[in-house]
């Protein structure tokens, strides 16, 4: 039962072959088993997972339908789920219980999904390994001594070891697509504004943006479809209709024009990599497309212009910890100030620290013109390159990272050779653009992902694409073995 997706869950929960609640025991227990190696949560919800379950079963015999109704899924423990631990991944809120639900949790929990627990992330997102979590370092079921990518690597080991079918996650610079990427799963990151953040512990406001983590672009479809839409509790989501992400996979992709970047395939690209993506790039045309090499002239800039405004957004966004309101307390403060630099000091982890003194020097009187300013002016760059390309061509192929998921421990000492690692994901995120990486191949045993970029709002053209590839490719239906 846990190699179902959500789809197919769906199916057999419509035909009566199982019940909610019989599937949520057997994911559970496989979580009991299973995860010791993984540490892909941090709770576990098996109560409200048994209640919500118990609840779609009823809702069934009721006469409701929906294909997230009775699903098992578990959020990135950044989305606040009320009266249950929402750690971000750090020391910090190791006690907070969120006293709301973030508006996606809400929003699943409407359309009948069940939640089993929370994942483990990096440190407020921070990352792109999973390596920063106060709870520790998250396996890659491909490969234990692996990193899974990060931030979102609790939520794509725990889906790609089949603990569960799909999960929430987010990406302010990669980390829904990267982590799909590392473990052979579909992810999508949607236009920014697409998915509401009301609820979810920002990191760098501007760029933050939940989606689905799963293991087909069908699934992501009825992920996506029970989390998007207009919040008013969100100043920055946009009211637009919601498409019907499933009724749309079957498009044809005759005629569709493909542009590849020529910047992409640089000499930092593992070649082994590029083979694979010209492969994913002859599948695509084999079914229609047609292809055509495109430039992005500023991609070049686009790792420092990011980690100059999320470190910066993330100054600000992170001066709410300070131990008065809410999250770790120093003990017995002497003063007003002890409180704050013992509090701040012992709360967060080394790279959450390392980003906010970044982003306070960059926002500094003095260095703002020179560093945040800048940056804001190649982040517009970025954009141009995008809308100049998208005038040419419907999609943006290319891969998601330039190397497969490294060792645990690799880049301990070396955090700019991890930012380095994000050439080919924060750029969509620097121009609010939607994109979608997907199973492609292997490398030395480990996964690689093909990434797909698409303009706003046309969430809908990639999960297609993405559909007809899988459709015509098994990389996404193979299983790491011991899982
Ligand atoms: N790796 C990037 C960072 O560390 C992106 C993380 C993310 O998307 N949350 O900022």
């Amino acid at each position: 039962m846990h190699q179902l997706t959500l789809a197919e869950i769906a199916r057999g929960l419509a035909d009566k072959k199982f019940s909610s609640e019989e599937l949520t025991k057997v994911l559970l227990a496989r979580i009991a088993q299973l995860d010791p190696q993984l540490n892909s949560f941090i709770s576990l919800t098996e109560d409200l997972a048994l209640q919500q379950a118990k609840a779609a079963d009823a809702r069934r015999a009721n006469g409701e339908s929906g294909a997230l109704l009775g699903a098992p899924i578990a959020h990135k423990d950044l989305f606040c789920t009320q009266g249950i631990r929402t750690s971000c991944g750090s020391k910090m809120l190791d006690n907070f219980k969120a006293p709301y639900d973030a508006t996606v949790v809400a929003k699943l929990a409407a359309a009948g999904a069940v939640t089993l627990g929370k994942t483990n992330m990096d440190e407020f997102a921070m990352g792109s390994a999973n390596e920063s979590s106060y709870y520790g370092a998250v396996k890659n079921p491909w490969n234990l001594e692996h990193v899974p990518g990060g931030s979102s690597g609790g939520s794509a080991a725990a889906v790609a070891a089949r603990l569960l079918p799909a999960a929430t996650a987010t990406d302010t610079g990669g980390s829904i697509r990267q982590p799909a990427a590392f473990t052979n799963l579909t992810g999508l990151k949607p236009t920014y504004g697409r998915v509401s953040r009301w609820g979810m512990i920002a990191y760098a406001s501007s760029l933050d943006q939940g989606g689905p983590l799963a293991r087909t672009a069908e699934d992501c479809a009825i992920l996506l479809q029970g989390m998007a839409g207009f919040d008013t509790n969100d100043s920055t989501s946009i009211d637009e209709p919601v498409p019907d992400y499933s009724a749309s996979l079957n498009t044809s992709l005759q005629g569709l024009r493909i542009g590849v970047p020529k910047e992409y395939f640089s000499a930092g690209l593992d070649p082994r990599i590029a083979e694979l993506i010209h492969n994913s790039v002859k599948e695509l045309e084999k079914l229609g497309a047609v292809i055509k090499q495109i430039s992005l002239p500023n991609m070049q800039h686009a790792i420092p212009a990011y980690y100059v405004i999320a470190p910066a957004e993330a100054s600000s966004n992170l001066s709410r910890f300070d131990g008065v309101r809410f999250g770790h307390r120093c003990a017995d403060p002497k003063n007003l100030e002890d409180l704050y630099k013992r509090s701040r000091g012992e709360g967060f982890g080394p790279e959450v620290q390392r980003r906010i003194m970044v982003g306070a020097y960059a926002l500094s009187a003095g260095y703002y013109d020179a560093y945040y300013l800048k940056a804001q002016k190649i982040r517009r760059l970025v954009k141009n390159d995008f809308m100049a390309a998208f005038t040419e061509v419907d999609i943006i192929l290319g891969p998601t990272t330039p190397n497969p998921a490294w060792k645990i421990g690799a880049n301990k000492n070396d955090p700019i050779a991890e930012y380095l690692e994000d050439i080919y994901t924060i750029t969509a995120n620097l121009a609010g653009l939607p994109g979608l990486s997907m199973p492609a191949g292997f490398v030395d045993g480990l996964p690689v992902g093909v990434q797909l970029l698409a303009p706003y709002f046309q969430e809908g053209r990639l999960l297609n694409v993405a559909h007809q590839y899988q459709l015509h490719t098994d990389w996404h239906t193979r299983t790491p073995t011991g899982f």
